[in-house]
C-alpha cells in the first residue's frame, strides 16, 4: 500500500528549496505545525495522483481538527472513507529518547537508532548502504516543542475517530518485533 508521510513531503520540499518548502520552513524548525490550509492542500493534491486510487496508508496526518473533518469532506465526495486509524501509545519520556537518538537513512528512508536500534556499520544503512542522517527537529528543545504541539492540537483526534468507531490502539512501549507484529494484525483489512 502507498505511504505517504505528511513530514517527508515536507522534507523533500524544503530540501528542493520550493515556494511550498519556503513557507513551510520557519513552522518546520520550530517544530510547529504547518498551518492548515498549506497541509491539507498538499495532502489533497499528493491523494489525486494514481497510485492513491486503490488506497493508502496515512502517516503523520491529520493532525488537526480541521485536517480531519478535511479529509473526511474530501473523501466522502469521492464515495471513500477511512477504513482504520492507527493510534500508537508511548509514554511521554519514551518517545523523547526515541526521537533524540533517531537516525534516518538519506536514501531508502530506513529508520534506526542510536541505542535500540543501531546500524550495523555507524553512519551507513544495512538495507542500501546510504548515509545516515539525523533529522533537525529531533534535537531535544523542538522534540519537547512537538510533544506539546500533539497534545494541545493532535491529541483531541482520538475522541474524533474513538466516536466514529475507526479507531484501533497498539501499545508501542514493546519491542519493535512485537509492535509491528500487532500493527500488521490491526491493517489486516478483509
Ligand atoms: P513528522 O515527520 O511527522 O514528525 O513531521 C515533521 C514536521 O513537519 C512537523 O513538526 C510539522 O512542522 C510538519 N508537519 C508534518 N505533518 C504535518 C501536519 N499533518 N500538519 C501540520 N504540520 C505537519
Amino acid at each position: 500500500m502507498v505511504h505517504i508521510t505528511t513530514g517527508e513531503l515536507f522534507r523533500e520540499a524544503i530540501r528542493q528549496e520550493t515556494e511550498l518548502g519556503k513557507q513551510a520552513k520557519p513552522y518546520y524548525d520550530r517544530g510547529q505545525l504547518v498551518p492548515d490550509h498549506l497541509t491539507i492542500a498538499m495532502l489533497l493534491e499528493r491523494l489525486s495522483q494514481s497510485d492513491c486510487a486503490r488506497g493508502c496508508m496515512l502517516d503523520g496526518f491529520p493532525r488537526t481538527l480541521e485536517q480531519a473533518t478535511a479529509l473526511d469532506e474530501a473523501l466522502t465526495r469521492e464515495g471513500k472513507g477511512i477504513n482504520r486509524v492507527l493510534y500508537i501509545k508511548v509514554p511521554e519520556d519514551e518517545l523523547l529518547s526515541r526521537l533524540s537518538g533517531r537516525w534516518n537513512c538519506r536514501q531508502c528512508g530506513s529508520v534506526y537508532h542510536q541505542r535500540f536500534q543501531p546500524p550495523r556499520q555507524a553512519g551507513r544503512c544495512d538495507q542500501c548502504g546510504g548515509e545516515l542522517y539525523q533529522r533537525d527537529d529531533d534535537r531535544p528543545e523542538t522534540v519537547r516543542k512537538r510533544l506539546e504541539v500533539y497534545f494541545q492540537q493532535t491529541a483531541p483526534l482520538i475522541d474524533y475517530y474513538r466516536e466514529r468507531g475507526k479507531l484501533v490502539e497498539i501499545d508501542g512501549n514493546k519491542s519493535v518485533e512485537e509492535v509491528a507484529e500487532e500493527l500488521l494484525a490491526a491493517v489486516d483489512v478483509p
